[in-house]
């Protein structure tokens, strides 16, 4: 074992991770008892201890890791429940309470083992057609066939992946922390960087899928076309054939399907315009003038990427996004850190863990409406406008030199109503270059060599590209769904998508969504907890069909539900009725999110209730 890399990993890595990892190792929790890591919203996240009690955590992790990591000791036997707990407390820097500990310690997952692996279905041998290889449907299916289930995978792609294949723009990376975002059974220890970037993340998956003989069960650039219930098995028409089977499960994401503005002219502009999500290698954008429309997070991520090719570039914003400080955006994971991912023993662990909490539900009340909150305009509550102001401040130090532009980069709207981007700097650095301009007039038409705005200003274009999004709320958009009696989806959620916890919709048996209506997450956790949580479910519903027959959701189970989900997006910025995003439907309606806390979406999706089921 390399000493010298020890050492570096002392110096380098999460403190707080470091004192619980020793802790662990030594099986004394005398660390824990002089200070308690705090952590500021806007800190370095190490827990602001006082230097002589980092040093000490650093002496202490010498003396009992190093000996253990050469094998010259061993660590102590893995910590009982009291224990754990008191770590768990400690690590978070707070109360965590009772009912959360299960649901973080299977997260934790401290011995190694995938505690959300399912045991076989016995009753029966079942079979399933998933639909789409992202990120969603390669666990749908590693899932399913883990629990013996025979699975096939139709996408429509040539490869797994999903959004990380077909998102390729310049600058696209993850936005929730990588030793977050992976699948809790499969870790990664070589994230090269703390968020990283599209190709390193479309490897993650394709080695995931062939580790588990996913692209031998996949048939690649075929679409679904049509699934029909024929009152026993789905009957699944793609490109490539009908295929049938006992269940099917969709998995095609709620980001899948470009969204272009209905900007007139749009058809005649003459030179190459492309949308974020099909981005088009073959222009080249050196010396050319772009304009690019709209500032979501993929805009956010390719603005700054193309800037130094470009001689000019307008900017065309009809919302300024919400700036969220993250000083490691862009930084790679240094090597004494990665040392000690990979080597000290359950450091991965316990820095997931953490990352976990700090982005679980605590976050909430800021973006939660205070009732009989009276305070400024675009404000929902004490936490929410006192953090509102803090990152206005964040913003006008960035522009110190360019005060003209901060009304354009001040959102006029509530903090929490979309989700935050993640800001090192590049953002503003890259729109307050002097060849950029950040056009906030709303265009009035497109022509062939450019963009008119509503003030007649004709700006000169060579390329167009479209940061405008995708039709989110259009679930399901690209097949065609029937249940019972030959019952429609779309014609049954009219423009207005809701499931059973995102999963179920009556008169549909043995069908499920993953990522389905009113799961996606605005400030809290990563995407693949909650596809994780839905998957759980299905290979559960699995169980019950196998042992009972073909069952669909009670219309009163999803109707209720579907209640109180609204009620409380009501009281979630994203509902406010001045916040207009992908979030909602065409209704208004937020059709998107989950408005409750992840330990809720756990605790509904551990096992199906057999009295909300009904049988086919
Ligand atoms: P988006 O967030 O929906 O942003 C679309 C942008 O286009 C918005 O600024 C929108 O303005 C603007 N726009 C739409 N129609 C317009 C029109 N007719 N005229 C002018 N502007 C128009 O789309 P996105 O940036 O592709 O991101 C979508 C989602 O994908 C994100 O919220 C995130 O969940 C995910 N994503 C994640 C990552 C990551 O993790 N790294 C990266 C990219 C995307 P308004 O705001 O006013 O509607």
């Amino acid at each position: 074992m390399n000493r010298a890399a020890f050492e570096l990993a002392l110096v380098s890595t999460h403190l707080p991770t470091l004192a619980v990892v020793t802790v662990q190792a030594s099986g004394d929790p005398s660390l824990l008892d002089a200070e308690t890591p705090v952590y500021d919203f806007f800190g370095d996240g190490m827990g602001g201890f006082s230097d002589e009690f980092a040093s000490h955590i650093r002496n202490e992790a010498d003396r009992v890791l190093w000996p253990i990591i050469t094998g010259a000791a061993q660590p102590a036997p893995l910590p009982d429940d009291a224990m754990l707990k008191r770590m768990v407390i400690w690590l978070a820097g707070g109360e965590v309470p009772d009912h959360y500990l299960p649901f973080l310690l299977e997260e934790l997952a401290l011995d190694g083992r995938d505690r959300r692996a399912p045991a076989a279905i016995e009753a029966r041998k079942l079979s399933a057609i998933v639909c789409g290889a992202g990120m969603s449907g390669l666990l749908a299916a590693h899932r399913l066939r883990q629990a013996g289930v025979e699975v096939t995978i139709v996408e429509a792609n040539g490869d797994v992946g999903g959004t990380w294949y077909l998102n390729r723009y310049p600058g696209v990376r993850v936005d929730t922390p990588n030793h977050l975002y992976s699948y809790s059974f499969e870790p990664n220890h070589d994230w090269p960087e703390f968020y990283s970037q599209g190709d390193v993340l479309l490897g993650y998956f394709q080695r995931f899928a062939r580790a588990h003989g996913l692209y031998e069960v996949t048939r690649f650039d075929t679409r679904v076309e049509h699934a029909r219930w024929d009152g026993a098995r789905w009957q699944v028409e793609t490109s490539g054939g009908t295929l049938s089977a006992d269940i099917f499960v969709s998995a095609v994401g709620q980001l899948n399907q470009p969204r272009y503005p209905d900007i007139p002219g749009r058809q005649d502009f003459a030179g190459p315009a492309f949308h974020s999500a099909r981005w088009d290698d073959g222009v080249d954008l050196t010396g050319k003038r772009v304009a690019v429309i709209g500032t979501g997070a993929s805009a956010f991520q390719f603005v700054p990427a193309i800037v130094d090719r470009v001689v000019h570039m307008d900017v065309f914003q009809r919302s300024a996004p919400w700036l969220g400080p993250t000083d490691n955006y862009h930084d790679p994971v240094p090597e004494g850190f990665q040392w000690a991912v990979e080597h000290i023993p359950a450091y991965d662990k316990w820095y997931r863990f953490w990352l976990f909490w700090m982005l679980t539900d605590g976050v909430l009340p800021n973006v939660r409406v205070d009732d009989g909150w009276n305070g400024p305009e675009h404000t929902i509550g004490a936490a929410n406008a006192e953090l509102r102001a803090a990152l206005i401040e964040k913003i006008e130090a960035q522009l110190a030199d360019r005060r003209d532009l901060l009304d354009r980069v001040i959102p006029n709207y509530v903090l929490g109503g979309k989700r935050s981007l993640r800001d090192n700097g590049v953002w503003l650095r890259a729109i307050a270059r002097e060849h950029v301009d950040l056009v906030t007039t709303p265009i009035e038409r497109i022509v062939a060599d450019g963009v008119v705005t509503a003030d007649g200003v004709h700006r000169p274009a060579d390329v167009l590209i479209y940061g405008t999004g995708f039709h989110a709320s259009n679930f399901l958009g690209s097949f065609r769904v029937t249940g019972s009696g030959g019952v429609d989806l779309h014609d049954r959620w009219a423009g207005d998508p809701r499931a059973y916890l995102g999963l179920m919709v009556p008169d549909f048996p043995n069908f499920f969504m993953v990522y389905g209506p009113n799961t996606n997450i605005v400030v809290n956790g990563s995407i693949i907890f909650l596809s994780e949580c839905g998957v759980n479910y299905i290979v559960e519903a699995a169980r019950l069909i196998a042992e009972r027959g073909p069952v669909s959701v009670k219309p009163h189970v999803h109707d209720a539900f579907n209640a109180r989900v609204d009620a409380e997006n009501a009281r979630m910025a994203w509902g406010q009725p001045g916040v207009s995003s992908w979030y909602k439907g065409a209704n208004g309606r937020v059709t998107q999110n989950w408005p409750f806390a992840l330990v809720d979406y756990w605790a509904a999706t551990r096992a199906p209730n057999p009295d909300d089921l009904i049988a086919a």
